[in-house]
């Protein structure tokens, strides 16, 4: 059975909370790995209400410095400096994270990560600054960033899980062959002899496809955007405005649900999921939901606080 990828959606709104809508933020678990996009105030608390353990937290994916995507941090750091977080907590972000971060450790850490050498943790804490292409890889996935078009540095991210091989487990009881280290050569794609027949790796393996899940928010519409984009199984794009507010849109480098749609459109995406809703739409987000269903035909959410998806 194949691990899925779990994404939780702790915060969906825009720059003032509301009762409904917490500041951004996106947990994805993927095996081992929790990875979490964007940490706006009050998210440690969310990770509580969703049931999620902040120690597990790998790696912190920050698209931009506004404080709707990043109040979050000193409060979440703080926590897991105290609940004796033992490793190195990567934060990658624009230009100007380094700074950033070094900031919240020098303005809010200091107590807290002297308590946690005290208890004989070692909590590190490093900074990675991006302009676009690859941020991370491991065996299982790749992260890479594209530039976004917000009044500040701003970056997107795409969470790409790479092609598996498998083997088919029908044919491997059909050939009664055993479990061991000549799996291992078919998966890696060599060709094997089993008393003297030889087995071709292509007639017992099989391709799993990857999957990608992208992040944009907070941008303006570019025509980049969607090549950015292209084929995610998921698309988790902001959209600030309706139709309506179309021109503050373009001025504040925001999306509308119209625009959107579009770019889930060109990009071919399979499901849209719309987050960072002006607090004016936060009881009728069907309103953005519905601009963006009129253009495309896949399957589109306004996103809520605590909806999971399961890819
Ligand atoms: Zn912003
Ligand atoms: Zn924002």
């Amino acid at each position: 059975m194949a691990n899925k990828i779990k994404v939780t959606f702790l915060g969906t709104g825009s720059s003032i909370p509301t009762e409904n809508r917490n500041h951004v933020s996106v947990h994805l678990k993927y095996k081992e790995q929790d990875l979490l996009f964007d940490c706006g105030e009050g998210t440690q608390r969310q990770f509580r209400k969703a049931k999620l353990n902040p120690m597990k937290v790998n790696r912190i994916f920050i698209s931009h410095w506004h404080g709707d995507h990043t109040l979050g941090l000193p409060g979440l750091l703080q926590t897991m400096a105290m609940s004796g977080y033992n490793g190195t907590l990567e934060i990658h972000g624009p230009n100007g994270t380094k700074k950033k971060v070094k900031d919240i450790i020098e303005n809010h850490m200091g107590y807290y990560l002297m308590m946690s050498k005290e208890d004989g943790y070692s909590f590190k804490i490093e900074a990675h600054e991006h302009k676009s292409g690859p941020v991370f890889e491991n065996n299982d996935f790749t992260v890479n960033c594209f530039k976004l078009n917000h009044p500040m540095p701003t970056i997107g991210y795409t969470f790409e899980l790479k092609d598996k091989v498998r083997i088919d487990k029908s044919k491997l009881n059909k050939l009664k062959l055993p479990n061991g280290p000549l799996l291992g050569h078919l998966i890696a794609g060599k060709d094997i002899t089993v008393n003297g027949k030889k087995i071709k790796a292509k007639d017992i393996t099989y391709t799993e496809p990857g999957k990608k899940i992208s992040y944009a928010l907070d941008t303006g519409y570019t025509k980049d955007l969607s090549k950015e984009v292209k084929d995610s199984e998921l698309l988790i794009i902001e959209s600030t405005y309706s139709s309506e507010e179309e021109a503050m849109a373009n001025k504040r480098g925001h999306l509308t649900g119209k625009l959107a749609g579009k770019i889930a459109k060109e990009a071919k995406v399979k499901t849209l999921a719309l987050v960072h809703l002006s607090q004016r739409y936060d009881r009728i987000s069907k309103v953005i939901k519905d601009e963006a269903k009129e253009v495309f035909d896949g399957k589109v959410i306004a996103a809520k606080d605590f909806d999971t998806i399961e890819l």
